[in-house]
């Protein structure tokens, strides 16, 4: 059975055999990707709850050193989380609600030690926002089993997604696994259901003595990553001043977006050198921005009030937000494509390269292909690279090179601060043709063209490339091929690793090859 399957299983089991549970000494909220006090499902629930029985709410926070290591999350992710942590602990703090952080070593020991401090504090529910992930599936199974055996109640909210995932199938029954039907799907369902973009009200203030019952909570520190995590203090700087932490910041940028930039984003958000995009992917990813609220805020701005018509820039960016849902989707239905399988069976004998020095060349933005080394750049840079770039780098990396495109996946997990599982994974498969509803492989971004179109001034590559600065018109994109080789060169820049003809009728021959073995 699917892990989705076996949690539900278990919640069921947990429901037929639970005596009605007194509500102890207080309720817990535990955070996980949904660093937020607004419209946050599980939280609000909590907080219901607690008022209604009269005893405090307590929110606690797990901090796992091996989940991050198991997830690969990026040093920036990690910086930019614990930041969002401060924010949230003072939030909560102005209504008297403590936030616990508590570290756990082994990360299959995390569920005992939640029902130890539910035992410490009296409590006897716990409330949840589910995650999708294998793994995280797979300790809320078990979290339920040792609920039930302790007579406590676990709950479980779905609210990462703005429909549930599981909830679309196509007229037969079965998950869909293309995503346009799935977006018409998607847009029907959540017009014939409104209540899907309810918010839902923040949390309560606790009782006053709150601050006595529960006095050393409130002394909390926000832990120090863990060694392998650390930033360097310029690189923290640096990080802090781009992605300024928390949900206020998260509202902020969604207003100025919608303010200043949602209209223009259809014809804007393919230009890597704009400010066409939202950047509010960290936030997301983080849960400091609900799926919901984004969707919700943008459809308010059109007058229809549909998902799917009236202003362009908001129908397609609805639509981007969409594809997020749509991952997580995916990862419900076929959890195997996110443990290192294509989605489909004979993409699975193509033959690989793994090549380190091109590996290493791509990694550091030395490929000779401008565009290339501009994005990769940018990501080191920011943590964070354009949707356009993400493309022709993962395509690049898989075709041109035919490096193995789990590495690369594995590469932007390590370095993205908006890394998430689902998102990243799909859009690998996406660009590499082995995922759900991918580029066909034999569609293969040629990276002068795509400069040429998205980047046609060359500001991006200038500002990510500056050996390239001194370079003017057309001869950026291309320094080896037109005519600036040695101003290229002298300035440090490499040539080209590979020919990008040779290379992709290299790479038709092996999917080829793979897909007819497979
Ligand atoms: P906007 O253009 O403003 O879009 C709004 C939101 O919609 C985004 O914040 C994001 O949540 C969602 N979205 C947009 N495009 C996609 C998409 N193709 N797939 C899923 N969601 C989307 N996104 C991540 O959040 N985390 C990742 O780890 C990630 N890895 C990627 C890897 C590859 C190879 C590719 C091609 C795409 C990846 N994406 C990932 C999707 C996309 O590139 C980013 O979400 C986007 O660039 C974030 O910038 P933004 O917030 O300004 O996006």
């Amino acid at each position: 059975p699917r892990p989705m399957e076996t949690l539900n299983a278990s919640l069921a089991a947990a429901a037929a055999q639970r005596v009605a549970t007194a509500v102890g000494r207080a309720v817990v909220h535990w955070f996980k990707m949904d660093l937020r006090t607004a419209d946050n499902r599980a939280l609000s629930q909590a907080s219901d709850k607690a008022r209604e029985a009269g005893v405090p709410l307590v929110a606690l926070y797990v901090l796992s050193p091996q989940d991050f290591e198991a997830h690969l999350t990026a040093s920036v992710r990690v910086d930019f989380m614990l930041r969002c942590l401060a924010v949230l602990r003072e939030d909560l703090a102005r209504l008297d609600i403590p936030l616990w952080i508590e570290t756990v070593a082994e990360r299959n020991k995390v569920p005992e030690r939640v029902l130890e401090l539910m035992e410490r504090w009296g409590a006897r529910h716990l409330f949840v926002n589910l995650e999708y992930e294998v793994d995280e599936l797979r300790r809320e199974a078990k979290m339920a089993r040792m609920c039930a055996e302790k007579a406590m109640a676990l709950h479980v909210a779905h609210d990462t997604c703005v429909v549930m995932p599981g909830t679309l199938r196509s007229g037969t029954g079965r998950p869909y696994a293309v995503y346009s039907p799935w977006y018409r799907a998607w847009v029907r369902h959540i017009h014939e259901n409104l209540e899907l973009l309810e918010l839902s009200e923040g949390p309560s203030r606790n009782p006053a003595s709150a601050r006595e019952i529960f006095a050393g909570l409130f002394d909390c520190d926000i832990p120090p990553p863990p060694e392998n995590k650390r930033l360097s203090e310029e690189e923290a700087q640096i990080f802090q001043s781009l992605w300024p932490a928390g949900e206020h910041e998260a509202m902020k940028r969604l207003d100025k977006f919608c303010e200043a930039d949602i209209g223009g984003y259809a014809a804007n958000r393919n230009i890597p050198s704009t400010s066409g995009t939202s950047n509010l992917s960290v936030h997301f990813a983080s849960g400091t921005l609900s799926a919901r609220t984004a969707v919700r805020v943008a459809r308010d701005r059109n007058k229809t009030k549909k998902l799917d018509a009236g202003i362009e820039g908001i129908q397609t960016w609805i639509s981007e937000v969409a594809w997020r849902d749509f991952y997580k989707h995916v990862l419900v239905h076929w959890p195997y494509t996110c443990m290192n399988k294509p989605f489909k069976p004979e993409y699975s004998n193509i033959e690989w390269s793994y090549d380190q020095e091109h590996f290493a060349a791509w990694t550091e933005g030395r490929t000779g292909f401008p565009i290339v080394d501009a994005a990769m750049r940018q990501l080191r840079g920011m943590g964070w690279m354009h949707n356009r770039c993400r493309m022709i780098v993962a395509s690049f990396l898989s075709k041109d090179l035919l490096l193995d495109w789990r590495m690369g996946e594995r590469y932007f997990m390590e370095h993205l601060i908006d890394g998430d599982f689902a998102s990243n994974n799909g859009g690998w498969g996406f660009a590499a043709s082995v995922g759900v509803d991918p580029q066909p492989y034999f569609r293969i971004f040629n990276p002068l063209l795509q400069s040429e179109k998205f980047d046609p001034q060359g500001d991006y590559i200038r500002k990510w490339v500056p050996e390239l600065k001194g370079v003017v018109g057309k001869a950026i994109h291309d320094p080896y091929g037109r005519g600036v080789g040695p101003q290229a060169k002298k300035a440090g820049y490499p040539k080209p690793i590979v020919e990008h003809k040779g290379a992709r009728e290299r790479a038709l021959a092996a999917y080829k090859r793979g897909i007819e073995s497979g």
